[in-house]
């Protein structure tokens, strides 16, 4: 029994890329279901109660799939496949919950613990998909459904968190747990069974069960309303322009683009620049005309908030406080309390003192960087302040400037095949002996995805690995992983994961050239993906990537590494015209430029966690906020508030903190930095890309899943505790220049 994740929102990053992985996250809020592998035949469904649930054996879900490790079979999949199941699905693990719960022998770690491991089935096949198509390529049918489902998968959940007779099994064999001769693995699972009882309200009294439920689907409602609005408001938020000069500086490449989105929207002869989830856009770095890029700018932070139906501020303050209820009736002071409970951190004050101890450091290196650019605007004559949407562009300048780099310069050496299969391949393929096959004959959802067969060591087949790398309008912003089938020994199931991105998808004809974030952010998912398929753990609860949210990132964010070691990066980023490798003085002034422009980068992300910690310390009892001026309050109270650099997402467009699983853990990719920045110091220590450092990576690491505390699974790993040393200098943190104005920070 696995809860089931909700969606996963991120972004590529110039301050490393979300993911999110929505598991275990609001335990309550989410379903519960698990991977029970290949069975051959599927446990009968219970009849639905008005007799019309339309679920027979001609749906796509009914059985396991009979593609090679149970691939879903999206060539026979429709939306309408997909409420029938769902429903079918809550019913059939309902009923198998029943008679766990009812069992007429005393409890087991077999009859109780491996027994609800063992339900779900249905529900996990069809929920894994339906969470994964919703996210990457929704429409408003599979939107209507989620609204539907939403709040029944909440119920769900709840009808099992809160069925007291279960609780009471799992207790007894919690409490005794010591003695039943488990293993570490079953005892480890035994607890977090235990524990996510515990937090989902398994101990109130019935009254406060019932209030409970009532806030869980509300709260489902909510965050359903919110992923559908910001969805709406992202594509309706696009800049529309009807003059190309207006784009000036745009490369042709970008342009054309923007003419084929425009023609998409059937709005030929104009052009489209479609919202990133950030609040700054990636256009603003090249966009000549500073009115179009304030345009752009508040076209991006305004998004959620006309006041029409796509508005979500009415969400975000009901959101804040209805967390804030659920916690205190759960026996926390704050939500964050709650949240971070189970987490590496443990406690709201271990996270936010990571942040603020930062905060003067980033502050000081951003503002000197700003003093950098308004020396450059007033020697250009420009007479204005450096505003917040000139931050890119000027930086840009000053990049140029300063390293002579030009990201056009840098492009025709990332193209999107030779970096996946020459760059993100290889290095696995140098760490950890992985091997790749496309697979043209496996089925996919929208035909810019691809599938790849995963190979390992000994040449033995392991995976399979779907990715869907373009931008599209039904698309939810950013990257992220995610698996349609969890690895587990118990069931004996292969993991089949995929990545998704938003990168730009190139005009008919022309090669996808990435950015060098792109590509830093292809490498980062796919480290995701490392950790999902070298899963080796017995029970689906455990498996892959199922650990704390503020461990999750440090595999992806470890996998980044590799693009720039001089091995990796000298075979794949060649031109992809001529072939010719990148110039070693390009190469060097890529390096050299790594801790460019980190102060904005930190800061913005600073702001951002600390807005998210902000809203979920708010106590029980607090009437609803305003946002905005909460928001400009909040930054302030942190020391963080720089009019030029306003935080990485604004409150209405958090997606991450919203609907998504970081509530209260944005500060989650900073603490997992600290990590993979100390692990990849033990690799430089030990000789870097080597094929036994890999190993003893992925055998003490990425193969361990959730089967063990992550913080003495990285101890023993490391040999020692984190330290923040290795991110400092990383991020060029450890000695921030003077201001050149002169001003003392
Ligand atoms: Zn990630």
């Amino acid at each position: 029994m696995r809860p089931i994740p909700a969606k996963s929102f991120s972004s590529p990053e110039p301050m490393r890329n979300p993911r999110l992985l929505l598991i275990a996250a609001a335990f309550a809020a989410s379903a519960c279901a698990h991977t029970l592998a290949a069975p051959v035949t599927t446990p009968p469904v219970q009849p639905s109660p008005d007799g019309t649930s339309g679920f027979s054996a001609a749906n796509p879900f009914y059985a396991a799939s009979t593609l090679q490790y149970q691939a879903p079979p999206f060539d026979k999949i429709r939306d309408a496949d997909f409420q029938p199941a769902l429903e079918a699905g809550m019913r059939q693990q309902l009923s198998e919950i029943e008679s766990v719960a009812n069992h007429k022998d005393a409890p087991t770690f077999e009859n109780t613990i491996v027994a609800m491991e063992s339900t779900g089935v249905l529900l996990t096949r069809v929920y894994k998909v339906f969470n994964a198509i919703t996210a990457a390529n929704t429409d408003s049918t599979l939107q209507r459904i989620q609204e539907d489902e939403a709040p029944k998968l909440a119920a769900h959940t709840d009808a099992i968190y809160l069925n007291d007779r279960l609780f009471r099994r799992v207790k007894t064999i919690y409490d005794g747990r010591v003695t039943l001769g488990l293993n570490p693995e079953q005892e480890f699972l035994t607890e977090l069974y235990y524990k996510n009882f515990v937090r989902a309200g398994a101990q109130l009294a019935e009254a406060d069960k019932t209030r409970l439920r009532a806030l869980n689907q509300e709260e489902s409602k909510l965050t359903t309303d919110f992923q559908n609005r910001l969805l709406a408001a992202t594509k309706g938020g696009a800049l529309i322009v009807d003059d190309p000069k207006l784009l000036d500086g745009l490369s042709e490449g970008d342009i054309s683009a923007a003419a084929d989105a425009a023609k998409a929207r059937g709005l030929t002869g104009k052009w489209v620049l479609r919202l990133q989830n950030t609040t700054q856009q990636p256009a603003q770095a090249s966009l000549k005309n500073r009115s179009v890029r304030e345009r752009l700018f508040i076209a991006s932070t305004t998004r959620t908030e006309h006041g029409d139906s796509a508005d979500t501020r009415d969400l975000v303050k009901r959101l804040a406080q209805l967390r804030a209820d659920r916690a205190k009736l759960l026996g926390f002071p704050t939500f964050s309390a709650y949240a971070l409970d189970n987490q590496m951190a443990k406690t709201p004050d271990a996270a936010s003192k990571l942040l603020t101890d930062l905060v003067p450091a980033a502050t000081a290196r951003a503002r000197y960087e700003a003093a950098q650019m308004q020396k450059l605007i007033d020697s250009q004559k420009g007479g204005f302040k450096l505003a917040p949407w000139d931050w890119q562009y000027y930086a840009e300048q000053v990049r140029k400037a300063q390293y002579a780099l030009d990201e056009s310069q840098i492009k025709p050496y990332f193209e999107i095949d030779n970096v996946l299969r020459n760059g993100v391949f290889f290095a696995a393929n140098k760490l950890y002996g992985l091997t790749f096959r496309e697979r043209k004959d496996i089925p996919v959802y929208h035909p810019d995805v691809r599938v790849f067969e995963v190979f390992d060591a000994d040449g033995k087949s392991m995976a399979l690995f779907y990715a869907d790398y373009f931008k599209r309008d039904e698309k939810s912003g950013g990257a992220w992983m995610d698996s349609f089938v969890d690895q587990s020994r118990l069931y004996g199931t292969k993991p089949v994961v995929f990545n998704v991105a938003n990168f730009t998808k190139p005009a008919a004809g022309q090669p996808a050239l990435l950015s060098h974030n792109d590509v830093t952010t292809m490498f980062h998912e796919f480290g995701h993906a490392l950790h999902g398929m070298f899963s080796n753990v017995q029970y689906p609860l455990l498996s892959g990537t199922n650990v704390p949210r503020d461990f999750v990132e440090f595999p992806s964010q470890f996998n980044e590494h590799w693009a720039l070691d001089p091995t990796v990066f000298a075979n794949y980023a060649k031109h992809y015209s001529t072939g010719q490798p990148m110039p070693q003085a390009l190469v060097d002034k890529i390096k050299k430029s790594k801790t460019f422009n980190q102060g904005f980068a930190t800061t913005e992300y600073l702001a951002a966690s600390l807005l998210d910690i902000a809203w979920h310390t708010l106590p029980p009892g607090t009437p609803q906020q305003d946002v905005d001026a909460f928001e400009a309050t909040a930054l302030k109270r942190y020391n963080i508030a720089m009019p030029e650099i306003p935080p990485r997402y604004r409150s209405t467009y958090f997606a991450h903190i919203w609907p998504g699983g970081y509530a209260s853990s944005y500060y989650a990719y900073l603490w997992s930095e600290v990590l993979d920045d100390d692990a990849y110091q033990w690799f430089v220590e030990h000789g870097g890309l080597k094929r036994q450092n890999g190993q003893r990576f992925r055998d003490m690491v990425l193969s361990r899943g959730g089967t063990q505390e992550v913080a003495s699974l990285y101890r023993a790993f490391r040999g020692r505790d984190p330290n923040v040393e290795a991110l400092l200098i990383e991020r060029g943190l450890k000695d921030v220049p003077q201001d050149p104005m002169g001003k003392k920070q």
